[in-house]
């Protein structure tokens, strides 16, 4: 690790408009005076990036049913960094600091060619490095790469903070600061909850836990990565004053051994991106569930939480599956089509549910979690339609309507509530 290398990621309400790019660029700037070799990663202003999808999907990718994302999809969308990474890099050359822009090809940042989702496979760092040796801010356009084939990619929304951790693994950097609109990670989304918590520090898995079950305060990747390369990350607000940010400013995500305060469970999360399939009357045979999942499985499907019971009838069963919201019509139309392959009597969706979990490394010495969490659902009325739970967490899928009921219940039962 080089004690001097700092990576600092700023998001897209961090960098919304002129204001907040000079506002960012001062940030950097202190960390330039504190002695740090400092590269920023930048996503696009806000919202920029859900526009360009648009523009993708009335271009007409959709509708000629072109796979969801495709490579053209990637050269546009991947454009909104490029516009924030210049930026920054002028305004601070106008402040009289050495900085260039560099955009994911020119490092480069190399992926593999999953195009819309692609993942990092290798950042030869020498460039960046030379350029930070040299005293130069490397202002980086987050979210994008290159295939070997040298055509771009984008890795999934939410994806610059992926960018800068792979960057900090790559330079060896002291930590990678992701700066955003809240001051850090809380119990559950501030938003939904304004009793939230910060928490000063949570660990790798529960974070890990966290953002794959909802929490987009960071990229599941991001934190992935972070884990696998140990990263420090600190998750921190960009509205802080320039040189403000202290031991004690936003929250450190680090290995479980370095928290010294022990909490059942950490955090809630949710997610309403999840729709239900159920098949009714399935022949209760071996080979059943296999054909069912290889006919998701080869068409890109992901599953998730999956329940079967008994049918009524003898010999048959029922079996409740979720998928992504955006996959439920796929699913649907792919047990359509196999339905007389599989022999099941009808099929139906319903993308009214949410799930939520609840997250905790906790729970692995602690007995009678998830008895609290069906205890504190049940006492608001909120029915339970499937459970699935992990060694670090639990979770539930519900009917939508009742997420934020629910958030709010389980965030009180387990005591995360502000005092
Ligand atoms: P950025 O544009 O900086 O990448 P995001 O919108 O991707 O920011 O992520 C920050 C948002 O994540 C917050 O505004 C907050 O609403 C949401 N969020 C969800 N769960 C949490 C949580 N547990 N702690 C903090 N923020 C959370
Ligand atoms: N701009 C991209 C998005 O909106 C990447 C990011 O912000 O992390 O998904
Ligand atoms: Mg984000």
């Amino acid at each position: 690790m080089v004690q001097t290398r700092l990576v600092m990621k700023f998001g897209g309400t961090s960098v919304a408009d002129m204001e907040r790019i000079r506002r960012v660029a001062r940030l950097v700037a202190a960390e330039v005076a504190r002695g740090h070799q400092v590269a920023v990663v930048v996503s696009a202003m806000a919202g920029k990036t859900n526009e360009m999808v648009a523009w993708t999907d009335a271009g007409g990718r959709a509708a000629a049913g072109l796979p969801e994302s495709d490579d053209e999809y990637d050269v546009v969308v991947a454009s909104g960094e490029q516009v924030t990474a210049g930026l920054l890099a002028i305004v601070l050359r106008n402040m009289g600091l050495a900085a260039r822009s560099w955009l994911g090809w020119q490092i480069p940042i190399l992926t593999d060619d999953a195009h819309g989702k692609a993942r990092i496979e290798d950042i030869p760092p020498d460039a960046l490095i030379a350029a930070m040796d040299r005293g130069e801010i490397a202002v980086i356009a987050g979210f994008q790469g290159r295939t070997p084939e040298g055509r771009i990619t984008t890795l999934g929304r939410g994806g610059s903070d992926t960018s800068a951790v792979a960057i900090a693994a790559a330079v060896q950097a002291v930590r990678c600061d992701i700066y955003t609109d809240v001051d850090g990670v809380y119990t559950t989304d501030p938003r939904i909850e304004s009793r939230a918590r910060r928490l000063a520090r949570i660990s790798y898995e529960e974070m890990l836990e966290m953002a794959s079950l909802g929490a987009k305060v960071l990229q599941t990747r991001s934190v992935e990565l972070a884990m696998s390369q140990r990263v420090p990350v600190r998750v921190l607000s960009s509205f802080i004053e320039p040189g403000d940010a202290s031991d004690d400013t936003g929250t450190i995500v680090c290995d479980e051994e370095e928290i010294m305060e022990k909490r059942i469970v950490s955090g809630v999360a949710f997610s309403r991106d999840e729709a239900k399939v159920t098949l009714f009357g399935l022949p209760d045979t071996p080979g059943v569930s296999s054909k069912i999942f290889s006919c998701l499985a080869e068409a890109n499907v992901n599953v998730d939480m999956i329940v079967q019971s008994k049918a009524r009838t003898a010999d048959h069963a029922n079996m409740a599956f979720t998928v992504g919201r955006r996959d439920a019509q796929r699913a649907l139309e792919l047990m359509r089509a196999a339905q007389a392959e599989i022999g099941f009597e009808d099929v139906e969706v319903d993308a009214d549910v949410a799930k939520v979990s609840v997250v905790g490394v906790g729970m692995r010495s602690h007995a009678g979690v998830a008895q609290s969490m069906f205890k504190a659902l049940a006492e608001k009325g909120v029915n339970i339609q499937v459970i699935s739970t992990s060694e670090i967490k639990i979770s539930v899928l519900i009917d939508a309507a009742y997420t934020e009921l629910a958030v709010r219940a389980l965030h009180a039962a387990y005591g995360l509530d502000q005092l």
